[in-house]
């Protein structure tokens, strides 16, 4: 199938490794021009390794998300650099671990501006240029969270669902422009976040490594984690004009972890 993204531009935030990274190389594959950001030094490796498997050019920049003039530089290069943006996709590292009475209140503020005002920023700024291209999109990227509480991440659990609120209403007020608006929830797919969590799992539970990924696969009906090519298949898949009826969805991609029937 022709996923019509050649000489699309698009802009994957956080994309130095793990999902971001993954969806980068996967929309340079298919023959779309890619900007991509994070904090450290890695983003530039990342744009020359994705350069160099797929022959297409990809702008790296250094940019903080909990930062606003940092979020407003990337948009601006992006456009400057490719001469319009037609899809965005939101991203950031995850919030820190912990329970409850774990967090407190100054955690939350940070973590509400990392993952909720991130968004809503990026989104603000895209928007003029999005309103400008023949195939708009913009991906939010979430987490199973959203459906399910994860344990010792009660951040995560309570501030990415204000992210699918914005997402679903952004869905309906953009959907008269034709910009379409969707999420991807993914599930444990194993990137350096999830060995993260597994190492602060290992720290409260004394567990060892092996014990808690075995608990993780059991859970999933897949019997195993996702990797991250798989999640991004998908990504660039709602993204792509291929995708021109697909409107606020938030598609799971778990292996079938979360089986709620909402
Ligand atoms: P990852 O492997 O840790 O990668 C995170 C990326 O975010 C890196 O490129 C990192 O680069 C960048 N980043 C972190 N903080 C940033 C900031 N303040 N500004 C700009 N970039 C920043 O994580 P991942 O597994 O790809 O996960 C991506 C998102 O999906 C996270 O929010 C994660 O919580 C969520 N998620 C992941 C899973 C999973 O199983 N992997 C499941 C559910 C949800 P720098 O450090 O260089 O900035």
């Amino acid at each position: 199938m022709d996923l019509h993204l050649n000489g699309k531009v698009a802009l994957v935030i956080a994309a130095s490794k793990g999902l971001g990274k993954a969806t980068a190389w996967q929309f340079a594959r298919e023959g779309a021009r890619v900007a991509i950001s994070a904090r450290s030094e890695l983003i530039n490796q990342a744009a020359a390794e994705i350069t160099s498997q797929t022959g297409q050019e990809v702008l790296a920049m250094r940019a903080d998300v909990t930062q606003p003039a940092d979020i407003e530089r990337v948009i601006d290069t992006t456009v400057e650099k490719f001469g319009g943006l037609d899809i965005l996709v939101t991203n950031a590292g995850g919030p820190p671990a912990g329970t409850f009475d774990d967090t407190d209140i100054t955690t939350w503020e940070a973590a509400v501006n990392l993952t909720l005002l991130s968004t809503v920023r990026l989104i603000k700024y895209a928007l003029p240029h999005l309103r400008q291209s023949t195939a708009p999109a913009i991906l939010t990227i979430t987490s199973n969270s959203t459906k399910q509480p994860v344990k010792n991440l009660v951040l995560s659990n309570s501030i990415r669902l204000a992210v699918i609120g914005l997402t679903k209403t952004l869905s309906q007020e953009l959907g008269k422009e034709q910009i379409r608006v969707n999420s991807i929830l993914p599930g444990w797919t194993y990137t350096e976040r999830v060995e993260e969590l597994i190492n602060a799992r290992i720290a409260k539970s004394g567990e060892t490594k092996e014990a808690e990924i075995t608990s993780i696969n059991t859970a999933i009906p897949l019997g195993r984690m996702g990797k991250p090519e798989e999640f991004a298949n998908v990504a660039v898949f709602l993204c792509s004009p291929a995708a021109s009826f697909v409107n606020g969805v938030m598609l799971q991609v778990d292996g079938g972890l979360n089986a709620g029937t909402f």
